[in-house]
């Protein structure tokens, strides 16, 4: 390596402090300035910050944004979820890959250009998509990628794509996307703009005293928004009750699952509110810092907030003596993440937070108790804290009022797939799946995902159901698919996801899904017996009895749902032969390579 550029990563780790916590701001500005963390930065960076140079290369390897070889000045990061798939993904990654001359996974000759696949990008109400850099490109067609083809080769400026300006936030000069927010329906607790007065939440928070504002919390009996349903107020409590170390507020900005997107609205439109919920929430439990967790999809993104919260500090939101409150100090900073869909668990955030690869971490001890750097530490999603808002502004009873008896208030919901209007729908829980079907304009649904890959398949005997913690739960993704679609296809497809995202950590997730997805296809090559159909559900309910965190527990879920509600869909494949009996070794195939090679016939046996 160059003296230029060991000094270059010295400077990066200096402006870090040399702080083995700061990693992913180390690795990530490393990536951008020489388009990979090679093993020379890795040295560098590993004695700067004085940690194992193991450390600093499984921290490279985790994340699909980071590379020990290099990559082009631009990669362009094509979205392959199974939206984009059903809206032409193929179709635009061929022309990539003829624009180019080059396949996925490789750089142009001249070293300027790399093209890859990406999971979710978080615009499925905009499929398809890629990232380019940190540019956002939508509604992809092939006249558009080759357009955007010789922009780059002529200008090399990712940001010369952007030609048109999406709505409200997103035409800022700080975000200057084509990103489109679609908001189709505005509920009355997040999306309630001209309702709510800036900050009167916060202002009412600190006229009580920090416990009152949990107990109000709690009255509103607030559950997690990302998935979970964790009641909000009781986190809160454990993390202030917490003896020892300094707290910590996270907010998970991570919304990695396939089909959503609403919290990318809420940051483009509502980051104030959103900070406004973190410091009541910093209030509440007694903490000074708080993190926002930003996935790398979004980092188009991170100006704008950042300009957001200097603002607030000016306007004294954040800082010291809060609002002139003696001794209430609350910041707020922003952590990249760098492309792995399993840092939207809390315990992996956390790892990534602290600068590690986002391996989830054993529970006890809870993030409450032992979280970022081992002190107690509270993780909310970004639509949870922006409910918080709202519950202190005007109160528990008019929040509880909404909603059903055990789900108060709203929930935004991400809907995607083969429907009129894909965009974020902000309803009151208890709404029913054929309500929501009507809303977004798919009277022909024959499937609808509820909760991403990791929810639900339902099939239309279940569209009566309601949207709520106690029936269908959804951190927000919805995908909805009409009669034309093979459901098998989109399960191999969720299964291929989970494979790629596993952190491999425990065997029951790193094994059983491959496994899973195996005999998932056996059955869809028509070479399934009905005996599969048994192996299939044993397997997943032990991939989701056996495995360590939530993906693992969720991952198998695309085929027991399926299982139970399109179980016509496997029986139709797997056929008996005339004895009622189906081989499920194929000799006349495992027989052919060796019969090739020797030249010898075939012979059936039948
Ligand atoms: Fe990692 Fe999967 Fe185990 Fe979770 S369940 S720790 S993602 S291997």
């Amino acid at each position: 390596m160059s003296k230029e550029v060991a000094t270059a990563v010295k400077t990066i780790c200096t402006q870090c402090n040399n702080d083995r916590s700061r990693m992913m701001d180390i690795v990530r500005a490393v990536q951008e300035q020489f388009s990979c963390v090679s093993d020379e930065a890795i040295d560098v960076i590993a004695r700067q910050v004085s940690t194992p140079r193991v450390e600093v290369e499984s921290t490279v390897s985790f994340y699909t944004f980071l590379s020990k070889t290099p990559k082009g000045k631009i990669v362009i990061r094509l979205c392959n979820d199974i939206i984009d798939r059903m809206n032409g993904f193929d179709v635009i990654a061929n022309a990539f890959k003829q624009e180019l001359g080059i396949n996925f996974g490789e750089t142009t000759p001249d070293g300027k250009i790399s093209l890859e696949h990406t999971a979710c990008i978080g615009m499925c109400d905009q499929a398809p998509a890629a990232l380019i850099n940190n540019v956002v490109v939508t509604d992809l067609s092939s006249d558009k990628v080759r357009s955007i083809v010789k922009t780059l080769k002529e200008t090399g400026d990712p940001q010369k794509l952007v030609s048109r300006l999406g709505d409200g936030n997103n035409a800022n000069d700080l975000v200057k996307a084509m990103v489109h927010n679609n908001i189709r329906k505005k509920g009355d607790v997040v999306f309630a703009f001209s309702e709510f007065t800036p900050n009167a939440g916060l202002e009412k928070a600190l006229a009580m005293s920090p416990v009152e504002v949990i107990n109000e919390v709690n009255t509103a009996r607030l559950r997690g928004r990302g998935g979970a349903g964790f009641p909000a107020g009781m986190k809160w409590e454990f993390t202030r009750n917490a003896e020892s170390g300094e707290k910590y507020i996270i907010c998970n900005a991570d919304e990695g699952e396939p089909g959503t997107f609403k919290d990318r609205v809420i940051l483009t439109e509502l980051p104030d509110r959103l900070f406004e919920g973190m410091t009541i929430a910093g209030y509440a439990i007694g903490a000074e810092n708080g993190i926002l967790y930003l996935r790398g999809e979004y980092a188009y993104l991170y100006d704008f907030l950042s300009q957001m919260l200097n603002e607030r500090r000016r306007q004294g939101l954040l800082g010291t003596d809060i609002l002139g409150k003696k001794g209430l100090n609350f910041d707020i900073r922003i952590q990249m993440g760098a492309g792995a869909y399993i840092c939207g668990e809390e315990t992996a955030l956390i790892s990534s937070c602290e600068g590690l690869r986002g391996d989830p971490k054993n529970r006890p001890p809870f993030p409450a108790q032992e979280g970022y750097l081992k002190n107690p530490t509270c993780v909310n999603n970004v639509e949870t804290f922006c409910c918080v808002v709202s519950i202190l502004d005007k109160g528990a009873a008019w929040f509880s009022e909404i909603g059903t008896k055990q789900s108060h208030g709203t929930k935004l919901l991400s809907v995607s797939g083969d429907c009129q209007s894909p965009g974020v729908y902000e309803l009151p829980f208890g709404i029913t799946v054929n309500e929501l079907l009507k809303e977004v304009g798919a009277p022909n649904a024959a499937a609808v995902q509820i909760g991403g890959p990791s929810g639900q398949m339902i099939c239309k005997d279940d569209f009566n159901r309601t949207i709520c913690y106690d029936d269908l739960a959804t951190g927000g993704s919805v995908m909805v698919f009409g009669p034309e679609r093979n459901i098998l296809d989109v399960v191999d497809y969720f299964m291929e996801f989970f494979i790629e995202e596993s952190c491999g950590y425990c065997t029951p997730c790193r094994a059983g899904n491959v496994l899973l997805k195996q005999y998932l296809e056996k059955i869809i090559d028509g070479k399934g017996e009905p005996c599969d159909l048994e192996v299939l559900q044993d397997l997943g309910e032990t991939v989701k009895t056996a495995s360590r965190c939530g993906l693992g527990q969720t991952s198998a879920n695309p085929i027991l749902t399926t299982l139970k509600n399109f179980r016509s869909a496997y029986e139709a494949l797997v056929k008996k032969s005339k004895d009622g009996m189906q081989p499920s070794f194929d000799i006349q195939a495992v027989l052919q390579e060796s019969q090739d090679i020797a030249g010898r016939k075939s012979v059936h046996f039948s």
